[in-house]
């Protein structure tokens, strides 16, 4: 094990504490909707949001293989084990090509929050995609990876990158709270790669312009994801989120200088005001936000490699 592995692992365990702590006087939240519900509802992201939100971490990757099975998607699992903690990640492939886009969605949450936008939505806008290309393949190889155990420090990422390498990776993006606001970030994107032109690409192509309707932003302290396991292998990787215009200047503040906005008392911003809190439910979700996403992932994949 890394000195990499421990700063992750440390990491997770910190934002494991916090969010424990901040949410122990939080009201029950709403039940979770029962899973045949969902497998009976629309197949949409907002819809299919309720098959996670609520559960334990172990109900939800249940629930996450019970829908895959179900209506019949073809999936492996990648069971691991380690001292700082074990799951299974489920993994899809669909279309072809020498090397894979490798889109991600943890389908974990941190104790006592509903976890719908971090990160049962994003889960639920994979599921969305998978039924739209099982009718029309896509045009090159998509690897759909259903992380474990992200909020211990993306353990199931690193297992799996650990277990199968980065060889036939051209790259990678980890979506992160995509329910909420009108605008999207690639964050962690601090170098050109061809991979980033393509995103950017594909963001233009649906008339979004850079610095309004989307932003690509560096290196993101303290905030993380599943991507970074990847990054650190050494393939281009950036996580996915959506939001707000209005808030680009406060997101700053807080997003590159959390601690003095939490020392001043001030307001987190949206989404920032339910992340990791039992505040985190579906009703807080805007449908357009998770289609706008949706439809980004789409026009990515069409690209090709
Ligand atoms: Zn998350």
């Amino acid at each position: 094990m890394g000195l990499r592995d421990v700063g992750f692992y440390l990491r997770g365990r910190l934002s494991q504490t916090v969010a424990r702590f901040l949410n122990r006087r939080a009201p029950a939240p709403r039940p979770p909707a029962p899973i045949e519900d969902v497998l009976r509802g629309p197949v949409t992201p907002l819809a299919l949001t309720r098959l996670l939100e609520g559960r334990s971490n172990d109900a939800r990757q249940a629930a996450l293989a019970h829908w895959l099975q179900t209506r019949g998607v073809p999936f492996r699992r990648h069971a691991f084990h380690t001292f700082e903690g074990a799951g299974e990640n489920l993994v899809v492939e669909v279309g072809h090509g020498a090397r894979a886009l490798v889109l991600i969605a943890h389908h974990d949450a941190v104790p006592k929050s509903p976890g719908a936008n971090d990160n049962a939505a994003s889960v639920a806008i994979l599921l969305s995609l998978l039924e739209r290309w099982a009718a029309r393949e896509p045009p090159t190889r998509v690897r759909i990876l259903f992380a474990a155990c992200e909020e211990i420090g993306y353990l199931g990422s690193r297992a799996w990158v650990r277990a199968h390498g980065v060889a036939d990776v051209r790259g990678v993006l980890s979506l992160e709270l995509p329910g909420v606001g009108d605008s999207l970030a690639v964050w962690d994107a601090s170098a050109p790669t061809p991979f980033l032109e393509t995103v950017r690409g594909a963001l233009e192509g649906l008339g979004l312009r850079a610095d309004d309707g989307y932003h690509v932003v560096g290196r993101i302290p303290v905030f993380g994801s599943d991507h970074r396991a990847f990054a650190a292998a050494g393939v281009p990787a950036y996580g996915l989120t959506s939001v707000p215009a209005a808030e680009t200047e406060a997101l700053r503040q807080f997003i590159f200088r959390p601690l003095r906005t939490a020392l001043r008392g001030a307001r987190r911003p949206r989404p920032f005001d339910t992340y990791h809190t039992a505040r985190d439910s579906g009703e807080t979700l805007d449908a357009g936000a998770l289609e706008r996403v949706a439809r980004v992932l789409d026009a990515i994949v069409a690209l090709g490699g």
